[in-house]
């Protein structure tokens, strides 16, 4: 997000760098055209300066060179009075002054190295150019040994008249160095003043853009905690000029932003604590898949914690990959049942699906709510299981009814032994289905709170007395014998008060007795006893018989449960005995509970609350 701006991009090495550049391209242009001008002049002045010797110089050897040449004797020797003249002359800046006759003999020279030549014919080239143009002929040539530049100037010198009689020449070189001197000064201090402008400039516009830049920077600074999230901060407005109309703008925006944050946390916020109270589990996702949002029941119904969560794939924390795509969801949102495991107990989530769509239509995830249908699903089974026992049950005894019908029919009913053994039969089938469709009812009736308790106040020892003497005498009846049964009482001896309705508490006994003396098929004891706690008694019942497996133990108070199907069936069980004893001691307040060992015994518990009667009680 931070972007370190280098040095060579910040506005204000820009603006410094333009300005100098700007000031140092006008110091050239017009240094290169001052310097030129000055060069120009002076070396002009220098020229005139010369010409205005020269001319003198002309007019001053002028007749003593026409002497010279018209060989007249006279008593001043025109040569010398020529060398006198050079002599004085000489100085100030000429270094050589040379006079030729007509015929270009040198008559006399300034330099003293070069006296020599005085006499001699003149070699000099501009001297015979001066002659042959008849005019004057200046250059700059240079010194070869000293190697300055000299101005030289020829100047043939006519006779006056009008003819015009070439007379000699005179060449004067004068040291030109000097002036370029002056230039060379002229442009150093040119160059000085510039570079001290230069520094100025740099300076002054470092401080211009600098204060230029301040308020950029700080817009910088800002706009960049507005962007971490930081809205404290307020921007300086240093003027109404476009900074700082910018900067107050930054401010109000600063102001908008930090307003909508606050409602989108808030919003935020709200669905936030939505989502971690709902009761059913949401997972949202990118458009490709991956989880991106998941709340406190979603993790707990995947078993994941939300960071193993985020950015897994959906399909494959609910295990669906092989039976779904994503490409199924997003075409049509159809619910699908999944198994997961919570706390090591297995639960069934319906999922549902839904797609997070922009006003354009375009799906940029899914939204995906789980909802535990383990308690649904099983109610579900437990009808379906019902219908189809109530329907087993019933096809089993009717079709066993029409076989004994059919028979009777195609002749049987005139057999006077089969005919009555027959109608027997189906007599008791028909008692069967009688006798289970009354427990059906029964259990209808206590299921949608139909059956109600005829409560009285009855001596719960003297009845438990009393239905164990009815089994005594049924096991000495004529049909258990040969089967060597026995009851053995261990009751309480005093009265205990208990509030129940006594046909249905009978009802109760009856089950668990007949049915410790069924599943006794070889026989042996059956103990009745009673216990009293605090505010409960406890009666059981204990047989000899073939116990239930621990397995089956839980199951047996089930609707048509029983343990081993056909023999139940075979003793005229229905399974639904021990059904209707569990609604009915629960609807006393009670409790039923079996204990058994395979091969061994039974025990059935049966604990009823009471309360214990003061002695007085008793005797009102
Ligand atoms: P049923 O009409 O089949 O006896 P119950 O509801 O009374 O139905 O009992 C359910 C099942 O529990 C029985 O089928 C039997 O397998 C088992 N059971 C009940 N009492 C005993 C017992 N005393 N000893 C062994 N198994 C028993």
């Amino acid at each position: 997000m931070k972007k370190k701006i280098r040095f060579y991009q910040s506005i204000n090495t820009k603006i410094v760098f333009v300005i100098v550049l700007l000031l140092v391209f006008a110091l050239q242009l017009i240094g290169a055209n001052f310097i030129t001008q000055i060069e120009r002049q002076l070396i002009a002045n220098f020229q005139e300066d010369r010409q205005v010797q020269m001319n003198f110089l002309e007019s001053t050897i002028m007749p003593f060179l026409e002497q010279e040449a018209s060989d007249e004797e006279n008593e001043i020797d025109p040569v010398q009075e020529i060398n006198s003249l050079i002599g004085e002359f000489s100085g100030s800046g000429i270094t050589d002054l040379q006079v030729v006759n007509e015929d270009l003999v040198v008559i006399g020279t300034s330099d003293s190295t070069q006296q020599s030549i005085v006499g001699q014919l003149s070699d000099d080239v501009d001297v015979r150019q001066a002659l042959f143009t008849e005019s004057t002929v200046p250059r700059q040539v240079i010194d070869p040994i000293t190697n300055n530049r000299r101005w030289k100037v020829v100047e043939p010198v006519f006779s006056e008249g009008d003819e015009g009689q070439f007379l000699g020449a005179i060449l004067m070189e004068s040291n030109i160095e000097s002036v370029y001197a002056q230039i060379s000064q002229i442009t150093l201090i040119f160059l000085q003043s510039s570079a001290v402008a230069i520094i100025l400039s740099l300076i002054l516009a470092n401080m211009v853009s600098r204060a230029l830049t301040k308020p950029i920077k700080e817009m910088q600074i800002q706009t960049r905690q507005i962007a971490d999230g930081d809205y404290s901060g307020t921007l300086k407005v240093y003027g109404e000029d476009e900074l700082g109309q910018l900067a107050s703008l930054i401010n109000d925006l600063s102001d908008d932003v930090a307003e909508a944050q606050e409602s989108i946390d808030a919003e935020r916020r709200r669905l936030n604590s939505v989502l971690t109270h709902m009761t059913d589990g949401v997972v949202a996702t990118d458009r490709r898949g991956k989880i991106i949002i998941i709340n406190d029941m979603g993790q707990t119904m995947l078993e994941m914690s939300e960071e193993e969560a985020i950015g897994e794939n959906l399909l494959a924390v609910l295990k669906v990959e092989e039976e779904i795509t994503l490409r199924t969801i997003l075409e049509k949102q159809d619910d699908i049942l999944i198994n997961a495991n919570q706390d090591g107990v297995m639960t069934i989530l319906r999922a549902s699906f839904s797609l997070i769509q922009r006003e354009s239509g375009f799906i940029s995830g899914i939204v995906c709510v789980l909802h535990d249908v383990t308690e649904q699903e099983r109610i579900d089974e437990e009808r379906k299981q019902f219908v189809s026992n109530v329907s087993h049950e019933l096809r089993t005894p009717l079709t066993s009814m029409r076989s004994y019908i059919e028979a009777l029919a195609d002749g049987a009913w005139e057999d006077p032994e089969l005919a009555p053994r027959f109608l027997e039969v189906t007599q008791n089938e028909t008692d069967r289905m009688i006798r289970m469709i009354q427990d059906l009812l029964h259990l209808s009736r206590i299921d949608s709170g139909k059956s109600s308790l005829d409560l009285e106040i009855v001596d719960i020892s003297e009845m438990v007395d009393h239905v164990l003497n009815r089994f005594e005498m049924l096991i000495h009846s004529a049909e258990y014998k040969g089967k060597d049964y026995q009851i053995e009482k261990k009751l309480l001896k005093e009265a205990v008060f208990v509030e129940v309705d006594p046909d249905r508490m009978i009802q109760v006994l009856d089950n668990i007795m007949n049915n410790a003396i069924k599943y006794s098929p070889d026989g042996g004891t059956i103990t009745g006893r009673m216990e009293k706690r605090q505010d409960t008694v406890i009666i059981s019942i204990t047989d000899q018989g073939m116990g239930i497996p621990k397995a089956d133990l839980h199951k047996i108070f089930s609707r048509f449960y029983r343990v081993d199907r056909a023999r139940s069936r075979a003793m005229g069980g229905s399974g639904l005995g021990l059904a209707i004893s569990k609604e009915v001691v629960e609807q006393h307040g009670g409790r039923i509970w079996a204990e058994s060992t395979e091969g061994k015994g039974t025990t059935f518990y049966l604990s009823l609350p009471y309360v214990p009667f003061e002695e007085e009680d008793e005797w009102v």
